[in-house]
Parts: structure tokens; C-alpha cells; sequence
């Protein structure tokens, strides 16, 4: 029987032949060459296998990100700069090989995953992996982070497909500062994205809000104002280094407190609401608002301590932290031939080997990576 690959970023898609060896797996072509991949358990023996696993600090990973792409439809100042060079096709993750690690992954405890970018949504066929992805046993949470710029169109499609929620990045409500960040968006795309995204019960709605010095450091005040009346998580988050615009963002980083200094010199002191440790961001709320506002410190307070997160890069790396460069290549023993068991054993000890926290504080950057290399 014919197999057709999904992912049209692939090259070759059609396959005509599976030798008798590759029966039970599943094969498909890449520029590398033919990769066949052997099938995951089925669900009663995944539901078996399955155990929580726990970094050597004893703290829970159950919460995969996944880059789906490293390019994106727009450019903003803080992520990569305006020329940014994208991997190229063959080199990203296919369909296929997403849905055999979330399958590893699950068998791990993992439960949640979050589905990033670059631009998650620009990737060909996204509604159809947030259907695997979402039918995948053990499974229980599919987010996704977006520039929102699709979601008119996109949003009830994801929703019927089984995401759960959105975090939407807007940094500013003015749409002159908006195009300057994103250097050429339209925010009224956003806006329409957000609606859309409610309309399809993709809730609660959570605004992410990168704060950078002269760009938008003001525009805080007229983003925790949406909060009175809409009973959105407005989320201030510190610019990170990263790679080769470290330097930029190292001199425009605003830290928690001034951001907080700044909210509450106008709405006056934030109820401080119950806080996980688990949710990197910090839960306030404006008196009297629906709304709340979260604040997520890396920078100047991090909050390693209940940090269960691994990443995905676009081109197959477990990454153990976001700040730093350390990483497991998973793609390529996968590509070589690596079977569910062998890439599981590769996951978990990654896993274990998370390091505690970021080393920003002495001057240790993840150089390797630009952010939509990762996702955050
Ligand atoms: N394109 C999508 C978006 O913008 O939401 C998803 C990918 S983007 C890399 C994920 C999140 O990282 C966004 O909220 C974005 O604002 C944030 N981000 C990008 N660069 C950052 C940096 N240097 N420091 C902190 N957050 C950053
Ligand atoms: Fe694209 Fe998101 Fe990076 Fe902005 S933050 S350039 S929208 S990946």
C-alpha cells in the first residue's frame, strides 16, 4: 500500500513499496534518505509502561514544549533579528516523527504539552497534528503559544481539533509600537485572533507581553487595564538573552519589579493571588478586576524550583533548559534507526539530567539558539 507523509515540508512524499522489515513501522523519505520509524506501543501498553519521571533534583517532568517551526510571520526585535536565517525543511522535525516522541514522551508521565514556534501556526497541517497529538493516551493538555496573526481563521479548527488554550503574544495595544516591535504586524490581526480564539472556547485567554526598555515599558499600564473588564491573564514577561542578540537584549531587559513598580503607581498594590511554583508566572490581580496579571521574572528572580519543562527544538533536540544550550539529539538516533524503547531511554535520562537553573547570574547565555529556535 501506497503511505502518503502528511507533512508537506517533507520533500519526497510519495512511497510506493515498504519491504517486508519496515511492515510494522512506519517509513517515510526525507532529503537524509528513507527513515523508517517503528511503531509506539499501542494505548493499553503505553497506559502499562507509563511512570512519572523525575530530574536528579527530584522535580517532576511532565510538560513537553515543541517548536514546530523556527520561522516565523513576523520578526520582533526581541526574538531574532530581521535577516534571520530558518533551518532548512528536511532538517525540522516531520508529523510523524512529532507524534513518536509525544508517544515517548507520555510513556514518561508527560501530560502536557505546548505547541510553539517560531510560528506554530504557519506550519501546513497543524490542525491535523493537534489531533494526534491530542488523541495520544496520557495526554490530558494541549496549549499553544501564537503571535495570533491566523487564528481568525485558525481558532475554532485547533479548538474542534482538541487544543485546549492559547497564550497570545501582544506587547503593546498601540498599533504604530506594535509594527515597530514585530518590525511590520498588524495588531488589529491580533485583535481578530483573540476573538476568534474565545469564540472557540480556547480559554482563559492568556496575553503574553514581553517588556522591552524603549520600546514599550509604558505600554504596561494600558495592558493591565484590558484586566478590569476582561477576565484575561495579562503576562509581563522579562526579555531573556539568547544567541546573537544577546547584547540587544541584555541592554533592554525591564525587570519585575520595575514593570510591577509601574502598574501599581497607577492601579495602586496588586492583590497577590496564590502562587504553584509550578506556573512560571507569578499570579496578581488590580483590586476589583476580572482579570489577573502574572509576572514571569527568568531574569532577576528566576523560579527554578518548580520547573518540570522540556523543550523540543524545531530540529529534534530534547532541550533541558531554555537558558541553556544543553540538549539531547533525538532526531537523529530516530532517523538512524532508534526504536521506541532506545529514544525512550535517551528522553528519560536526559530528562534526569535537567540542570537546576540558568547561570545568568554569572554570565552563563544559551548562545546557541535564537528564542524561536526554542519556543520559550
Ligand atoms: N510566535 C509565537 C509567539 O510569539 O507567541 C510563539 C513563539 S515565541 C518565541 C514564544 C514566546 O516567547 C512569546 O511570548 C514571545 O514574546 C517570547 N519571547 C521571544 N523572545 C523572547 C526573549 N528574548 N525573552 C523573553 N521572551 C521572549
Ligand atoms: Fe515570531 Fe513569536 Fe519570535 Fe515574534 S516572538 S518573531 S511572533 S517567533
Amino acid at each position: 500500500m501506497p503511505t502518503t507523509v502528511r507533512n508537506p515540508e517533507l520533500e519526497e512524499l510519495q512511497l510506493n513499496q515498504t519491504p517486508a522489515a519496515e511492515q510494522n513501522g512506519h517509513r517515510h523519505r526525507t532529503k537524509c534518505g528513507s527513515v523508517t520509524l517503528s511503531p509506539p506501543p499501542g494505548a493499553d501498553t503505553l497506559a502499562a509502561m507509563t511512570e512519572p519521571t523525575h530530574d536528579s533534583y527530584g522535580r517532576r517532568v511532565r510538560y513537553l514544549r515543541i517548536s514546530l517551526t523556527d520561522a516565523c510571520n513576523l520578526r520582533c526585535v526581541y526574538c531574532m533579528p530581521e535577516h534571520m536565517q530558518f533551518r532548512p525543511r528536511h532538517e525540522l522535525m516531520s508529523d510523524e516523527e512529532i507524534i513518536f516522541l509525544v508517544n515517548v514522551a507520555a510513556s514518561l508521565g508527560v501530560d502536557k504539552i505546548r505547541l510553539t514556534g517560531g510560528e506554530p501556526t504557519i506550519r501546513p497541517g497543524v490542525v491535523e497534528l493537534v489531533r494526534q497529538i491530542s488523541a495520544i493516551p496520557g495526554i490530558r493538555d494541549v496549549a499553544m503559544t501564537t503571535n495570533a496573526l491566523l487564528l481568525h481563521d485558525l481558532a475554532q479548527p485547533l479548538a474542534d481539533a482538541g487544543l485546549n488554550r492559547v497564550n497570545i503574544s501582544i506587547d503593546t495595544i498601540d498599533p504604530e509600537r506594535f509594527r515597530r516591535i514585530t518590525r511590520w504586524g498588524d495588531i488589529d490581526d491580533v485583535w481578530k485572533g483573540i476573538d476568534a480564539s474565545e469564540r472557540a472556547g480556547l480559554r482563559p485567554v492568556k496575553l503574553n507581553c514581553v517588556v522591552t526598555r524603549g520600546f514599550n515599558e509604558e505600554d504596561v499600564i494600558d495592558l493591565a487595564r484590558l484586566t478590569l473588564e476582561k477576565d484575561w491573564e495579562v503576562r509581563f514577561i522579562e526579555m531573556m538573552p539568547f544567541g546573537e542578540v544577546s547584547d540587544f537584549q541584555l541592554s533592554h531587559v525591564v525587570s519585575f519589579r520595575e514593570i510591577r513598580q509601574k502598574v501599581e503607581s497607577v492601579f495602586g498594590g496588586l492583590d497577590e493571588a496564590s502562587y504553584d511554583f509550578v506556573d512560571p508566572s507569578r499570579p496578581f490581580r488590580i483590586p476589583g478586576a476580572k482579570g489577573t496579571l502574572g509576572f514571569i521574572s527568568s531574569v532577576t528572580e528566576p523560579f527554578c524550583q518548580g520547573c518540570g519543562r522540556v523543550r523540543l527544538t524545531a530540529d529534534g533536540k530534547l532541550r533541558l533548559c531554555l537558558l541553556r544550550d544543553d540538549e539531547v539529539d533525538l532526531l537523529q538516533p530516530l532517523r538512524g534507526g532508534a526504536g521506541f524503547d532506545k529514544i525512550r531511554a535517551l528522553m528519560k535520562e536526559g530528562a534526569f539530567h535537567k540542570p537546576w537553573g540558568h547561570g545568568l547570574a554569572s554570565g552563563v547565555f544559551a548562545e546557541d539558539r535564537a528564542m524561536n529556535q526554542i519556543g520559550g
